[in-house]
């Protein structure tokens, strides 16, 4: 392999998301090439440790044959077919009938889309039409939180509170709320976490009666906030925000796309949590990353409503259903399952794992620790005893990300917030050899900070 002539081509014509495209030319993008379990490889014959599973997704490690030969069969067979025109195939329609029996509640319906974003642009129309048809026209604001993620489409980049994004492009769009999220470390000063969860679930009430009750169509929230820096809730938070959601007659949308399919340690981030949602947006584990797929799930009360509204519901995707999506996602989904990867996640690995975490919280660049199942950060901080921030956000965690990486591992950085998220089979020895080189890449940053 030509690296460097990759690297030209790759700069010539290839726009890369979330990146600065004109830093990236000039320095030259990473190539991998091959995956086995945690591990990646890049182009260079760097082996990587990737405590991000790619992007919080390959919840099952990379290399698993199983779902390359699912995918060839579903090929041979029949590559394509549509949901629409009073067709579907059969992986499609077994897969909506596993996830039924897997979503936590009375979720038992699923409209397939292809991402996590489109999940939520789905969402926003279909909870829209939901109370439209009951005559409730006016019932269709969304609210949902600052710096939340919920994709990158026009309702998800809206939904999702990014400042950066929200400047690019003129968005949101019209009768989209924000509130604060809980997020305890910065915003919570002197107060006690569970105090504190119940603060910030009542700003979801306070902004209910602003709008009127009768105007809110519902609230999205992800279990845990993974983009902005892992943002794990107060235990309070939730329960609160479910009895808002019921009182007001709001629907509830737990944007899963993270913690669903085990990343917290429990099939889904609601039941970590022990909240029940009306909608679900779910994608990235569902495949474990290895073809593209997402979904929209919805309670039997919506979905009820959207079955018998009458008339043929306008929306769907060339995409929605895809038989070869659809069959890699349940060989996925019988692996997971087979081998009890959730169970032992939580088990076996999660304990270990924050205890090793919790170590790592004792370094002086770490201001918190946090961590739920398999998914952590780092807040790294100048000044550890007080909770305060790098006055230039960002640098030091890019710092840090690029440090680790010299060191074969790979965590992401949100400014100055490390974040984790490994593939669900990682092993105790892999857990002691990547605390090793986060505590090296830490003291590397440190002296380099002086
Ligand atoms: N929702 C959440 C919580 C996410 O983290 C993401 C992606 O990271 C999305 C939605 C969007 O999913 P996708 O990138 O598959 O469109």
């Amino acid at each position: 392999m030509d690296i460097r002539e990759l690297q030209r081509l790759d700069a010539a014509h290839h726009l890369h998301p979330f990146n600065d495209n004109a830093a990236l030319a000039r320095r030259g993008t990473r190539i991998l090439t091959r995956g086995e379990g945690c591990y990646v490889w890049d182009a260079e014959g760097n082996r990587l440790l990737d405590a991000f599973a790619g992007l919080w997704c390959v919840n099952i490690g990379y290399g698993r044959r199983e779902l390359a030969e699912a995918a060839a069969r579903q090929m041979e067979q029949l590559a394509y077919y549509n949901s629409f025109f009073q067709c579907t195939t059969e992986p499609t329609i077994r897969l909506a009938a596993k996830l039924a029996e897997l979503a936590p509640g009375d979720i038992n319906h699923a409209f397939f889309v292809n991402s996590g974003s489109e999940a939520n642009d789905t969402i926003f129309r279909l909870v829209r039409h939901f109370w439209a048809v009951q005559g409730k026209p006016e019932k269709k604001a969304f609210i949902a939180r600052h710096n939340g993620y919920h994709g990158t489409t026009v309702a998800g980049a809206s939904l999702g509170g990014m400042k950066a994004m929200h400047g690019q492009g003129g968005l949101p769009i019209p009768d989209i709320h924000h509130i604060d999220p809980p997020y305890w470390f910065g915003d919570g000063g002197d107060m006690d976490e569970d105090e504190y969860g119940l603060l910030a679930a009542r700003r979801l009430e306070d902004r209910i009666l602003e709008l009127g009750p009768d105007r809110v169509a519902a609230f999205i929230g992800e279990p845990i906030m993974g983009a902005i820096g892992v943002y794990i809730p107060p235990r309070t938070y939730w329960p609160e925000v479910e009895r808002i959601c019921r009182k007001y007659d709001v629907l509830l949308v737990a944007d899963e796309v993270i913690c669903g399919f085990g990343r917290t340690g429990q099939w889904f981030g609601s039941q970590y949590f022990g909240f029940q949602p009306d909608v679900m947006p779910v994608a990235k584990g569902i495949t474990s990353g290895y073809i593209p797929l997402g979904a929209a799930l919805f309670s039997d009360r919506v979905a009820r409503v959207l079955r018998e509204a009458g008339g043929e519901l306008a929306h769907g995707a060339t995409y929605s259903g895809h038989p070869v999506c659809a069959a890699v996602a349940l060989e996925n989904l019988r692996i997971m399952e087979e081998e009890r990867i959730v169970e032992r996640a939580r088990e076996e690995i999660a304990p270990y794992l924050a205890r090793r975490w919790a170590e790592l919280g004792e370094h002086r660049l770490v201001g918190q620790a946090r961590i739920a199942g398999l998914v952590g950060a780092l807040e790294l901080v100048p000044d550890k005893p007080r909770r305060s921030f790098f006055p230039d956000r960002g640098r030091v965690g890019a710092l840090c990300r690029d440090i680790a990486l010299r060191n074969g591992l790979i965590l992401r950085a949100t400014w100055d917030t490390m974040l984790l998220s490994p593939p669900l089979v990682i092993t105790p020895g892999q857990v002691d050899e990547l605390f090793e080189k986060a505590w090296k890449t830490l003291n590397e940053t440190a002296a380099e900070l002086g």
